[in-house]
């Protein structure tokens, strides 16, 4: 058996590592009896040979000769052969799909002796046309010449033709092309062998190279992807889409890439190939249009088969490329097709009623960060916006940003926090980063399997392809879009849902989530361990929470209550009172507002618990800064302004991070959590009568000895049976505590002597465990992550090694004391899957995470359960 090779008829095709996605999917498409061109793959084990010794593996080239030999009996014709010659394609492929990243050399076989007899078989212009073809890929990607070579030279081609495009050359304008090119080469000693199967040789070195392009290298890291792993090249019969009007290709998938939607969706054009679709050079149109032209009818009938035995083989939604030549389809690749959000949940949701896969994989389908996508805004329908041009819906959602025409430059906004919407022609791979920074994409070509188009529906970037009445004019630095012209920085939405482009306001009203997206996350929750609760401080953020499917409120900010209307002047009078007088009043009037607010909540959390954290910042936060404000303030408070300044000024402290703030804020001021603890106490009451089932938790911060719980347990009872009491009405309030100091969790046991939950507040651990100030790392940060010092924010993804390990030791010294102490986090990392995945390994109980995060939450949570099953009940939402 060849060692470095393996024939698509004979290739194990479950073994993707070898023979890397393309080539394993090509052999299993030929093993499934599907009209698949015959050829073979030169493996990636051959790739790595090359890239790690710098030299060939030894006997590779005559296994290759020895393939090419069985191509050309399959095909009946001969690699060189000067009156049938055989052509082949050399693609790349590596295990992970990588769309566009790295080269593929169509053609390989034309030399100058070969011309004839493929002009003598399938016409001269088709053969000067290939040719031309030829030269300008292998110089590119093969001999390492520049693309504005071959670029200028085709523009200086079209101005002495007057021709809008190359397509419409006769053959002596292509052969002028190609000596032109030619000469190109020649000048700097760049030339293409004259054997073919040299030919062959250099393309499979040079698609071995292309895995270490830049843009492939990016690739990789943006998605996580091997270095090490290598790419396979393909090589197999072209087959000719171009040849005549009964030739073609085209891109289908088995359904809607955009929505999901079941049935063929796909592009074609006549006479044809296939890097004319997805280069976006010329618009295909829509599959759809066969039915109606009687030449094509049968073709859609034939995919449909064979998307159908795809589909169900692979179990996924296929991507498939296929080519009509002189009538007879050949089908060029498969792949599971790249779908946006929203299309990925409807596709699985769809499989598992078709019985092709199961609930656990329907939601293993889904990657948890990409159903928050579904959340992003669409264009508020209620409100009349200024369209001023269409394009093709290629990717949903809707987005508004300044425009940007150049890739660096939509770079450089996009990393100064500027919300972009990258305005090209077309896209082409070495846009990718451009894209990826972007808001949105707009482009004036290319259709809805376009570059452009498959990157941002992989993204979950809106987009708008194919505005035809967009042109680009980078000399002024503007675009114009039907009768409107506007400046590289002006404003522009898009709307990716239907094709809308749009100037002046817009409003982006938040997506709701769909049928399908429930169904996932109820899916979801069938495996999940972890419950999910929302950070959340207003009853409307509280309602929206729930309608996510949050179980309960992980923690209520109750200082974000204190900002609203005629509160803020409550709580500063409160501040600065002088008398005991003007300090009860101001606590009877937050005492209502807080009363009315947490009635909302509970109304909205019927039946889930809500966790209440007593006040927490510092109260300098709450004073005035600006002289206007302090002005205004000495003035409602009837003071002088020069006292009062002196007054916020004693307020002020160096650290105020690690100051007067938290738990010391209570024992300091007592009167806030007892205020705060009636509050909670009466709305409570307020809600049993109206029947609803509440289950308030009162939470009390930034706790680091005993003694801080203990009087602050006693501070809280002694005020909820102040009005619990005489209300007649039975109540459990379950009191417990933040570990957020490393001191509070190596205390875990002894503090669990007074708490009935727990729960992480991982912003402040993770601050107080580096020494790190949460609000001033931003100037070092970014130069720690660039230098692999850290490998991921520790305040976006739980360090694991040192904050996790002491939230790990504080689980077990509470639960040796408690058992049944209930334990969650509450920090940022409750909304992030890869800390999500580390909470459920150490068997807290719950996560708590703003409430867009909550779809993502509970698909984490279901994740790691499925990844990682453990033995213990499911959590009920009252846990
Ligand atoms: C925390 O410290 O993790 C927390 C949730 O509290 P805050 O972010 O309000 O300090
Ligand atoms: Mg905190």
């Amino acid at each position: 058996m060849a060692r470095w090779i393996r024939h698509f008829s004979d290739a194990d095709p479950s073994d993707r590592a070898l023979l890397g996605n393309k080539g394993a999917n090509l052999a299993g498409m030929t093993q499934l009896g599907l009209p698949v061109p015959p050829g073979f793959i030169v493996t990636t084990a051959a790739c790595r040979y090359v890239q790690q010794t710098g030299t060939i593996p030894p006997d590779l080239w005559t296994e290759v000769d020895e393939a090419i030999t069985a191509i050309e009996a399959r095909m009946a014709r001969r690699l060189g052969d000067t009156d049938n010659p055989l052509l082949l394609s050399v693609r790349s492929g590596a295990a992970e799909s990588m769309p566009g990243m790295m080269d593929t050399i169509l053609n390989v076989g034309i030399t100058p002796a070969t011309r004839a007899g493929l002009g003598r078989q399938l016409g001269d212009r088709f053969a000067a046309d290939a040719w031309r073809r030829l030269i300008q890929m292998y110089g590119k990607v093969v001999l390492g010449a520049p693309a504005e070579w071959f670029e200028n030279a085709l523009s200086g081609a079209l101005l002495a033709t007057g021709l809008p495009s190359e397509h419409e050359f006769d053959t002596a304008s292509l052969l002028h092309l190609a000596e032109r090119f030619e000469s190109l080469l020649a000048e700097h000693d760049l030339i293409i062998p004259a054997d073919p199967r040299e030919q062959v040789r250099q393309s499979i070195l040079a698609v071995f190279k292309s895995w270490n392009s830049e843009r492939a290298i990016a690739f990789r890291a943006t998605h996580g992807l091997p270095e090490q792993s290598g790419t396979a090249a393909t090589i197999q019969a072209m087959v000719f889409g171009n040849r005549n009007e009964q030739s073609g290709t085209g891109v289908v998938f088995t359904r809607h890439p955009g929505t999901g939607d079941p049935g063929l969706f796909g592009e074609f054009l006549i006479n044809a190939q296939g890097e004319d679709v997805v280069a976006g050079t010329r618009t295909p149109f829509p599959i759809s249009n066969l039915q109606d032209m009687p030449a094509w009818q049968t073709l859609p009938v034939q995919l449909q088969a064979i998307g159908d035995q795809l589909e169900l083989h692979y179990a996924d939604m296929q991507d498939i490329e296929f080519t009509v030549e002189d009538g007879r389809l050949w089908i060029l690749q498969t792949r599971n097709g790249k779908r946006s959000a929203a299309a990925a949940v409807r596709i699985a949701v769809d499989l598992t009623h078709a019985g092709v896969i199961d609930r656990a994989e329907a939601v293993r389908r889904i990657q948890p960060e990409k159903i928050e996508s579904l959340l992003h805004p669409g264009l508020d329908d209620g409100r009349p916006v200024n369209v001023i041009g269409n394009g093709l819906p290629a990717s949903p959602g809707a987005a508004r940003g300044v425009i940007a025409i150049d890739t660096a430059d939509a770079r450089k906004r996009a990393a100064e926090g500027t919300r972009v919407i990258l305005v090209r022609a077309e896209t082409a791979a070495e846009d990718y980063p451009a894209m990826a920074v972007s808001e949105g994409i707009l482009t004036a070509r290319g259709g809805m399997t376009s570059h452009a188009a498959v990157v941002a529906r992989g993204i979950g970037k809106p987009a708008v392809t194919a505005c035809s009445d967009l042109t680009i004019n980078t000399r002024n630095q503007t675009i114009t879009i039907g009768t409107v012209t506007l400046a590289v920085g002006d404003e522009l939405a898009i709307d990716g849902g239907s094709g809308r482009v749009i100037t002046g306001p817009v409003t982006l009203a938040p997506a709701e989530l769909d049928a399908y997206a429930r169904t996932i996350l109820d899916w979801a929750d069938e495996f999940r361990h972890l419950a999910v609760r929302a950070n959340a401080d207003s009853p409307e953020d509280a309602r929206g929470a729930r309608a996510l499917g949050a179980e309960g409120i992980g923690l209520c900010r109750t200082e974000h209550m204190f900002f609203g209307d005629g509160r803020l002047s409550t709580i500063q009078t409160l501040i600065l009172a002088e008398t005991d007088d003007e300090r009860d009043q101001a606590l009877a009037r937050l005492e209502q507002f807080q009363t009315d607010d947490f009635i909302g909540i509970f109304r909205a959390m019927d039946g889930f618990p809500v966790t209440i954290r007593t006040l927490d910042p510092p109260l300098h936060e709450f004073l005035p800064h600006r002289p206007a404000n302090i002005a205004a303030l000495a003035k409602r408070l009837n003071v002088d302004t020069e006292t009062l300044r002196d007054r916020i000024e004693a307020h002020r402290e160096s650290n105020p991070m690690l100051g007067l703030r938290g738990v010391r804020l209570s024992i300091v001021h007592p009167g806030i959590a007892t205020m705060q603890a009636r509050s909670i106490a009466r709305a409570a009451i307020a809600c049993i009568h109206e029947g609803i089932d509440v289950r308030p938790e009162i939470m009390v911060p930034l706790v680091s000895v005993t003694e801080e719980l203990s009087r602050q347990r006693e501070v809280i009872e002694k005020a909820v049976a102040s009005i619990v009491d005489k209300s007649g009405v039975s109540i459990t309030i379950r009191i417990g505590t933040m570990l957020e100091l490393p001191r509070a969790c190596l205390r875990a046991g002894r503090l669990a002597e007074y708490a009935d939950f727990f729960s992480f507040g991982t912003n402040d651990l993770t601050q107080t465990t580096f020494g790190m100030s949460r609000d001033d790392s931003a100037r070092y940060l970014p130069t720690y992550l660039s230098e692999g010092i850290y490998r991921t924010d520790p305040f976006q993804t739980l360090d694991q090694q040192g904050v996790g390990e002491l939230i790990q030791m504080a689980i077990e010294r509470a639960r040796a004391v408690r058992p049944e102490i209930s334990m969650g986090v509450c920090g940022e990392h409750g909304g992030d899957p890869e800390s999500i995945s580390f909470c459920h390994g150490i068997g807290l109980d719950y996560v708590s995470c703003s409430p867009f995060r909550v779809p993502v939450a509970r698909l984490a949570a279901a994740h790691a359960s499925l990844a990682n099953p453990i033995e213990q009940p499911l959590l009920t939402a009252a846990d």
